[in-house]
């Protein structure tokens, strides 16, 4: 059986191709699938019934299963989603007062092991397929009750999520896809965010592939610290990464990238780290999206205080780079960023990898 949902636009007219049938019935699948959240094929009702007939003896179209739906105090809402094999990760509906925003994962755990991040520590199981990428827009648009076609209950799309989305690149480009096509759910490509932690080659691919809007995990503003905070700097470490910035922008001269940094106390909330920031922000058309630190247990850090963190923005500020801070949401149920765990059975053997103890990056 063929999950329909695990096809964007070109590949669902392949699939469709090589069973004789033209582009536009194809077409007329996504849109029902997408646009209407019709899992039944003999609800579709201008699909010719032979047709549908065949459909349902090959495909379906199979969402993951929410098996946990938890509402915050502020709205915010979390759901747990079985992706079988005793793994299940976490969706988020963010609702503000002019947008609503979907906040997706990519894999189950993570195996980038980011000091700071409960993803993280769970450690990784495997990637998420498409199906269950895109399955979690589905899924949220019908559980807030999206009903109609074209219903906007979410307007934006974050992958911030469990996960690191360009370690997933096929499969997280295949749901971008279909986030962008008009058949689909038809948002436009700067109301969807990508969030990385900086593998540099696969931000090149986005580049070439689907360029949406770029989010760019930096954390800390040099090698030495990075090397420690997001263990992938050591691999590509920022000039590189800085490059790849700058190269992600190169035919889209008015974007920017976001860059996310973690307020940690006493860890990268200090002057000198301040004045590197400057420097960084200096050499890419970005904006900084300052986030307080999320607790959760055993982590080892602690929040930056709030008038660090105002600091921090105003200086930046008045340097001239755009500088936002995240509000904390959904905190009250674990909904909060770098807060989603979900159940991961790890393959890693993590605990045996981690070469950095976290008392040594405080020093
Ligand atoms: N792997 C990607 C996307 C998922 S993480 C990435 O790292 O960018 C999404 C965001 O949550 C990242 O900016 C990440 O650094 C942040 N985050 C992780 N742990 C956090 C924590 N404990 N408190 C606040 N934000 C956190
Ligand atoms: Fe993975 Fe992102 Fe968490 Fe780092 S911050 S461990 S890349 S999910």
């Amino acid at each position: 059986m063929q999950n329909l949902l695990d096809l964007d636009a070109d590949a669902l007219i392949a699939w469709f191709a090589e069973r004789g049938e033209k582009p536009f019935r194809a077409r007329q699948i996504l849109h029902w699938i997408h646009r209407f959240g019709e899992t039944d094929f003999d609800a579709m009702t201008d699909v010719a019934k032979t047709l549908r007939a065949k459909l349902k003896e090959t495909a379906c179209i199979q969402p993951p299963l929410p098996v946990r739906d938890d509402v915050s105090s502020d709205g915010t809402r979390k759901w747990l989603m079985d992706v079988g094999n005793g793994n299940a990760v976490e969706t988020v509906y963010i609702p503000e007062t002019s947008r609503g925003t979907l906040c997706i994962s990519t894999q189950a755990g993570c195996a980038l092991d980011c000091a700071f991040c409960s993803t993280g520590k769970q450690g990784f199981n495997r990637n998420l397929t498409a199906a269950e990428i895109i399955g979690q827009l589905w899924l949220a648009n019908r559980l807030l009750g999206a009903t109609h076609d074209g219903d906007r209950i979410i307007s934006n799309v974050v992958m911030m999520g469990m996960g690191e989305p360009l370690a997933n690149f096929d499969n997280t480009v295949s749901a971008l896809k279909l986030m962008l096509d008009d058949h689909a759910y038809g948002l436009s490509r700067r109301r969807v965010t990508v969030s990385t932690s900086g593998i540099v080659p696969a931000m090149d691919r986005l580049r070439d592939e689907c360029p949406v809007a770029l989010a760019v995990s930096l954390h800390a503003p040099n090698d030495a610290l990075r090397d420690k905070l997001v263990p992938i700097n050591q691999k590509y470490p920022l000039k590189d990464l800085l490059a790849a910035c700058r190269r992600y922008l190169d035919r889209a001269p008015r974007d920017f990238v976001t860059f996310e940094y973690i307020m940690l106390a006493g860890v990268n909330d200090q002057d000198e780290h301040l004045r590197q920031l400057i420097d960084i922000g200096r050499q890419v058309s970005c904006k900084f999206n300052l986030i307080p630190f999320n607790p959760f247990p055993q982590s080892g850090f602690q929040r930056s205080s709030a008038p660090v963190v105002r600091r921090f923005s105003q200086l930046l500020n008045e340097a001239g780079i755009v500088t936002t801070t995240r509000k904390t949401r959904g905190d009250d149920v674990d909904a909060a960023c770098g807060q989603l765990a979900g159940q991961v059975k790890d393959k890693t053997r993590r605990t045996q990898k981690r070469v950095v103890p976290i008392t040594e990056v405080r020093s």
